[in-house]
């Protein structure tokens, strides 16, 4: 038994006491791991080596009667009840977990997260790929990656990719990785099965009819000639028809209330090369058809999509009820959206392709890469996730919520250090030169570093225009200055001061600023929303030109880093960093 198994034996007994007392004094098996995993995270791991102890401890505890029950359970739950809290209250404190699975079975939980490889991840994927993780470790299961690639005019490689990277970032580590277009000659068997049962048909109608068909809740000819379906069905696979030419279309009711119903298509011919098929298939199922096939030919237990599909459901079973394919616990989360920043792909690649932003990794975007990019950590983004849990309201989560997350863990690991936003000079009268010793961090160990002053020096112009004659300010980790003169040189501002002391007093204005002999130009890029209401926000990407402490201009691409009274960034290039946030 491993250190941290130590002491588990007590929990679960008390886990399953309270639950048999609960259910008419039977506890269950999966209950009361799940219950043991949430109070205690670090168990996770060791699911094969506790679970015989907790069957056991389960079966025990079910011999009893319920007065026995009841007696142990008062007998142990004065410690054992406590230790469930701390551990539970120590986890509130770190990331929040999620409710358990309906019908779950330890050992036999498969999840799957379906990307189409039409774009780059963003963080709405990260709420499903995370959460679909989190379930499959809960109870020991298995998360299957599957590239839902069945529309070859979308996919490239380089989407496959950029999502591979985006969980490896974000460590969603998937037990199986696959493409829906692996088995598309199984798709294919399935689609044709179903229209030889009489479940689907081929039809010709052109797109104007069938789409005025729908909305007015109608048949076409072709969905009555079923016979004439099975040599279309032929002529459809053996390349006789052009793209678009025929489509193979559900047998629904297409008058029903559920537009869904209405005969939505399921397979269709698409020219186009597929990178990981090529050319030689042109039948395509869609989503409505290869989403279910997919997830019960791959054993996914409980299907996890969000809220938009709801009305797709009726549909996904009857497909599977048809073809008498077992059918999955499907489960409905709903979508997460952020205010001014659109979490979806097809509303984030036209901004990439028309330039509207530099590239899906641009910081204003909610891919993935762009939150890496301005300095988010993957575990804030973790638990950002978690804590909005499996809600089915479609409320917009403030993204201050992720900024106060990620600024916790910044916190004790950013260097502190000083950039001047539109440098205004200041002239120290009796300034001495002197080395003086900063702290990278106040409480931790990140080090000091050493910088020569004398008695010129830049401040921020929005400090400088406050400060009036005899206003007195400090420099920070430097000396305190009373203001003689502000002076206007060649047009710009400059101001003279007075050392009055070192000590350090309460009210007195506490500003970072730059030695003149020890300067880089700097650059940080600050990004904003993206739309303000429905309007692109023209002013997106605000640039703040200043300059840094030369120490900055050392630290490599991708360090985060504090700058004093301006806010934490991530150095993204030479002399430019990116604002992460306040
Ligand atoms: P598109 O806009 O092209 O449909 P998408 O952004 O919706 O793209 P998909 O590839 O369709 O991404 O989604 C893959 C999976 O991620 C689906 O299970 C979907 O439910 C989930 N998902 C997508 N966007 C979000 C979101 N904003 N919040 C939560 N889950 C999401
Ligand atoms: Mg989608």
């Amino acid at each position: 038994m491993s250190s941290n198994e130590q002491g588990i034996e007590g929990i679960i007994k008390f886990i399953a006491l309270k639950n048999a007392a609960e259910y008419n004094g039977k506890a269950r098996v999966e209950t009361v791991i799940a219950k043991a995993f949430a109070a205690r995270q670090d168990l996770r791991g060791s699911v094969k080596s506790l679970l015989p102890k907790i069957k056991a401890i389960v079966h025990d505890i079910n011999l009893l009667s319920s007065v026995e029950q009841q007696a142990l359970l008062e007998e142990i739950a004065p410690d054992e009840e406590k230790k469930v809290e701390v551990q539970s209250h120590q986890r509130s404190t770190s990331i929040q977990k999620l409710p358990p699975l309906p019908s779950a079975v330890l050992g036999q939980v498969v999840t799957r997260f379906p990307p189409e490889p039409n774009g780059y991840p963003h963080i709405g994927h990260a709420k499903a790929a995370i959460i679909d993780e989190e379930y499959a470790r809960m109870y020991n299961g298995k998360l299957i990656l599957r590239f839902d690639d069945t529309n070859p005019l979308n996919e490239k490689e380089e989407y496959y990719d950029a999502i591979l990277e985006g969980l490896e970032w974000l460590r969603v580590r998937p037990n199986i990785v696959k493409n829906t277009s692996d088995d598309i000659l199984k798709l294919h068997e399935l689609g044709k099965k179903l229209v030889q049962l009489d479940g689907a048909y081929v039809c010709t109608c052109s797109q104007t009819t069938i789409h005025d068909l729908r909305s007015k809740g109608l048949p076409c000819q072709c969905r009555a000639d079923s016979n004439t379906s099975l040599e279309l069905l032929q002529k459809m696979f053996d390349g006789s028809f052009d793209k678009n030419a025929a489509i193979i279309r559900f047998k629904g009711e297409m008058a029903d209330q559920n537009t869904a119903m209405r005969d939505p298509t399921l397979f269709r011919i698409i020219d186009a090369d597929h990178p990981k098929i090529g050319t030689r298939i042109r039948v395509w199922p869609t989503y409505d058809f290869a989403s279910p096939i997919e997830d019960s030919l791959d054993g996914v237990s409980h299907a996890m999509r969000t809220k938009e599909y709801e009305l797709r459901n009726e549909l996904y079973f009857e497909i599977l009820d048809r073809l008498g394919l077992q059918k999955p616990f499907m489960m409905e989360f709903s979508r997460l959206e952020l205010d001014g920043i659109p979490v979806s792909k097809r509303k984030i690649k036209p901004l990439v392709e028309n330039g509207m932003v530099k590239s899906w990794d641009d910081p204003r975007l909610p891919t993935l890469m762009g939150f890496k990019r301005r300095g988010f950590l993957p575990e804030s983004i973790r638990e950002f996730v978690l804590t909005l849990g499996l809600t089915l309201a479609e409320t917009k989560p403030p993204f201050e919520a992720l900024e106060a997350l990620n600024r916790k863990r910044l916190d004790p690991q950013s260097m502190r250090l000083f950039f001047v936003k539109n440098p205004v000079e200041l002239c120290v009268q009796n300034g001495i030169p002197k080395e003086v010793i900063l702290k990278n961090h106040p409480n931790s160990e990140l080090g000091i570093r050493r910088l020569r002053v004398s008695s010129s020096f830049f401040i921020p112009q929005e400090d400088a225009e406050k400060f009036s004659i005899g206003d007195e300010f400090r420099l920070i980790e430097l000396y305190n200055l009373k203001l003689v003169e502000k002076q206007s040189k060649n047009n710009k501002l400059v101001l003279v001061a007075t050392v009055t002391g070192d000590e350090v007093r309460q009210n007195m204005p506490k500003i970072q600023w730059v030695a003149k002999n020890d300067i880089v130009p700097y650059q940080v890029i600050i990004p904003k929303h993206l739309y303000v209401g429905e309007e692109y926000n023209t002013k997106s990407l605000e640039i703040a030109e200043g300059f840094a402490e030369s120490f900055v201009s050392t630290l490599q691409p991708d360090t985060r880093i504090q700058f004093v009274r301006f806010g934490f960034c991530r150095i993204d290039g030479n002399h430019k960093a990116i604002f992460t946030h306040k």
